[in-house]
């Protein structure tokens, strides 16, 4: 059905994905899938793109008429001030991983907020219902994972970062997006707070690449009673993942979260219904 779109032409749309490093990124593989199975004339290529260049880029998008963008590691934060106009969940929570090109006119999203919840669904029917909560990063994906859980109904969610003042910048933030208490924690209560929290989050960049071997998080006082997400995703589990399972956690790695949100972003540029199972096989 796809065969005659396989080479671009005169009238096939753009998409991509901006950040640094991207070598490592899904996104093409799982986009694409998707466009050639639905037959829809466009295609999706990774941008490298430093920092002091992401003003640039994204001006870019409205001059080459490009359809859409997800922005990934370290843009998500950066790019909010950049776009014309942001959703409501992307003005709340102040980081956007998704860019709607309507004829030069740029919508700033955030998919990641339903591709976390989606995902620790899949581990934890219940979602952040009730949950004490420990996450781990400040950045823009970390934004959206507390807003995820401060909606879900989490009880309590605290926020670990290497450079403190942004998990309490974060907190401050955070205290309005839920009935629950967020709360900025420092490295010397980490090992309590691991051992008193049922949902634990890695949204830093530890386990990428090189750093796979490291946890973000002591790994010590897991057990069965936690549930684990490792944001982070790549062809082997990472640490946190592997160390949480070890100990008899129940643990994913950053894959199902990626399509879900990559499901999300998909709707919106195109309108049709993302084919979730297509996305899935195409990084089975
Ligand atoms: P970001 O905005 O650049 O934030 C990076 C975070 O990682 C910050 O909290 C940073 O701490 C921390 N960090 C970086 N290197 C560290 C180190 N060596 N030790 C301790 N902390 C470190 O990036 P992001 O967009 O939030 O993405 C974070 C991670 O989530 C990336 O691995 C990304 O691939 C992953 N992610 C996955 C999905 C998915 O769908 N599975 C979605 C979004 C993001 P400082 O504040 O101290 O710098």
């Amino acid at each position: 059905m796809g065969e005659n779109l396989a080479l671009p032409s005169a009238n096939t749309r753009l998409l991509a994905v901006l950040g640094h490093p991207v070598g490592h990124s899904l996104s093409p593989t799982i986009h694409n899938a998707a466009l050639r199975a639905q037959s829809v004339d466009a295609v999706y290529v990774a941008f490298d793109v430093l920092p002091d260049r992401l003003a640039t880029a994204i001006d870019g998008l409205r001059a080459l008429n490009v359809w859409g963008a997800n922005l990934t590691i370290p843009h998500k934060e950066l790019a909010v001030g950049l776009v014309d106009e942001l959703d409501l969940t992307a003005q709340r929570v102040g980081a956007i991983n998704t860019i709607v090109n309507r004829e030069g006119h740029l919508m700033g999203h955030n998919t990641d907020i339903a591709g976390f919840l989606g995902a620790l669904r899949s581990v934890r029917k219940e979602g952040a219902a009730g949950a004490r909560c420990l996450v781990a990063g400040a950045g823009g994906a970390a934004r959206a994972v507390v807003a995820a859980l401060m909606a879900g109904g989490a009880e309590a969610v605290f926020v670990y970062n290497r450079t403190p003042e942004r998990a309490e910048t974060l907190c401050r933030a955070a205290s309005t997006w839920g009935k629950g208490v967020c709360e900025a924690v420092a490295a010397t209560s980490l090992s309590d707070v691991v051992r008193t929290s049922d949902v634990i989050v890695n949204a830093t960049s530890v386990g990428l690449a090189d750093s796979v071997k490291k946890s973000s998080i002591p790994v010590d006082s897991l057990d069965g009673h936690h549930v684990v997400v490792d944001l982070v995703y790549g062809r082997r589990d990472t640490a946190l993942v592997s160390q949480a399972v070890l100990r008899g956690a129940i643990a994913i790695g950053g894959l199902e979260m990626l399509l879900k949100q990559a499901a999300a972003s998909y709707e919106l540029w195109t309108g049709l219904k993302a084919p979730l199972d297509v996305m899935r096989d195409s990084v089975a």
